[in-house]
């Protein structure tokens, strides 16, 4: 970028630490696709923390472990490779639980924990996760805490279910998802809760390009 002008959101200063922004909250309230555009619209690289987790379930599920097994976990995430995040068996109902068993596991955390701030502090960028904010990048320029209802969020959810030709009734999503929200929220080791100088995003009712140009607004406002 040239010229002398105000730089965008997440062009750097010379001299400055990378922009990061922290994007946290429950499953499917639009943190993933919103995450990419801001991505996209501030030049930074995106980083989906959640893929991580769900390697590591992955691993343990095809050495037919379970993903409770501290030790299986902990090894798996320390062998982690970058084929393991490309595979296209990482969002399946038993991979939903599966990461989120394993995130539970604090040495997982641990082990995943190193390449994640290295991940943000080479380049910036934003990271869409459930402790970015609280944990993994507390010092973040900017933290959104994406929600929205819980019932908006397992409709979102059965409806990709659906798409991808999966017959399932409703009710058994949202009650899935509600379990997993739960076990996100209530562990001991970074739960899943938005940081004290987090800024709240509601995008039930919203549509991708509204819930975008909320977040944006805050963007900025954060960044003056
Ligand atoms: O975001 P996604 O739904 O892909 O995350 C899968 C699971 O990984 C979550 O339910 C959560 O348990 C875990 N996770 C986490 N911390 C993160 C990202 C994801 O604990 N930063």
């Amino acid at each position: 970028m040239t010229g002398d002008g105000p730089a965008a959101p997440g062009v750097e200063a010379p001299g400055s630490p990378p922009v990061v922004v922290a994007v946290d909250g429950p499953a499917a309230a639009g943190k993933g696709t919103l995450a990419r555009r801001l991505a996209r619209e501030m030049g930074l690289p995106y980083l989906d923390t959640g893929l991580l987790y769900r390697a590591v379930a992955r691993q343990v599920l095809l050495r037919g472990g379970v993903p409770t097994d501290a030790a299986a976990a902990e090894t798996a995430a320390r062998a982690l490779r970058a084929e393991d995040l490309a595979r296209d068996d990482l969002r399946g109902p038993d991979v939903d639980q599966g990461a989120s068993q394993v995130a539970a596991i604090p040495a997982v955390r641990a082990a995943l924990l190193d390449f994640q701030r290295g991940f943000a502090a080479r380049h910036g960028g934003v990271l869409d996760g459930r402790d970015i904010g609280t944990v993994v990048c507390p010092d973040a320029a900017v933290k959104l805490f994406v929600t929205a209802s819980a019932e908006a969020r397992a409709e979102r959810r059965w409806r990709e279910r659906e798409g991808r030709g999966e017959e399932i009734p409703f009710a058994e999503v949202a009650a899935e998802m509600a379990v997993r929200d739960a076990r996100d929220a209530a562990r001991d080791v970074a739960p899943m809760r938005p940081a004290a100088d987090a800024l709240l995003l509601d995008t039930t009712g919203l549509d991708v390009e509204a819930a975008f140009h909320a977040a944006w607004k805050l963007v900025r406002l954060r960044l003056g």
